[in-house]
């Protein structure tokens, strides 16, 4: 049987992440927690490497890392997008798909680009996000969502990051991408795992 998440009470914690556009969601969804949240960047941790083979495993990596180095519990997010048609693909390496320069117009591109190839023309598609609240004594909880819809080309909307223009979620008629961001932290896959979490580390509040 599975143990009860271990519950949060502390006043800290780490956004075990180096990617602006994720801590700057992630501290919006804190927001009524009333929690000081530190993010990996100013804390100047390292960068762990990504070694695992699922996006709930690179969440523990990351999360274990930042909570031995900042003596702090630590949560991390691994995510990606998810393209059936592409066996899967990006999947967890949709970071590394946009290069160290970071170019996402280049990974949505090779997105489309990979389907055209297979004569795809209509895909579909899911973000999926893996929490990870980990503890400097090795105590990790993970808490997963997903948001499902189809990819659009052109990419459309100037407004979230990664992927977010080339993915219109189910029933809506914007993409992420040209979404209001709170309309976003209303549906998306970091918002279901956000929800799972908050039930299960912060009972009280
Ligand atoms: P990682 O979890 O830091 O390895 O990288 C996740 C990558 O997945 C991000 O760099 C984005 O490219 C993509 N991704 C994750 N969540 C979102 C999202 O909400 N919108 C768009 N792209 C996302």
């Amino acid at each position: 049987m599975s143990q009860a998440p271990r519950a949060f009470h502390g006043r800290s914690l780490v956004v075990a992440s180096h990617n602006e556009g994720k801590v700057h969601e992630i501290c919006d969804l804190l927001t009524p927690f009333k929690i000081e949240v530190l993010s990996a960047r100013e804390l100047d941790l390292p960068e762990p490497i990504e070694s695992g083979a699922t996006f709930a495993d690179n969440a523990k990596i990351k999360a274990l890392s930042a909570a031995h180095s900042s003596s702090l519990p630590a949560l991390a997010d691994d995510s990606g997008l998810c393209v059936p048609d592409l066996g899967g693909a990006p999947g967890i390496y949709s970071a590394r798909w946009a290069g160290t320069d970071k170019n996402f117009n280049a990974a949505m591109e090779k997105v489309h680009s990979d389907l055209d190839g297979q004569g795809i023309t209509e895909a579909r598609a899911h973000f999926w996000c893996s929490l990870c609240l980990g503890w400097p004594d090795g105590h990790v909880d993970v808490f997963e969502g997903q948001v499902h819809g189809t990819l659009v080309w052109p990419p459309r909307g100037r407004k979230g990051f990664g992927y977010d223009p080339m993915f219109l979620p189910d029933g809506e008629s914007q993409t992420f991408g040209e979404m209001d961001p709170v309309r976003k932290h209303g549906l998306s896959h970091r918002a279901r795992a956000f929800e799972s979490l908050i039930h299960g580390c912060f009972p009280a509040r």
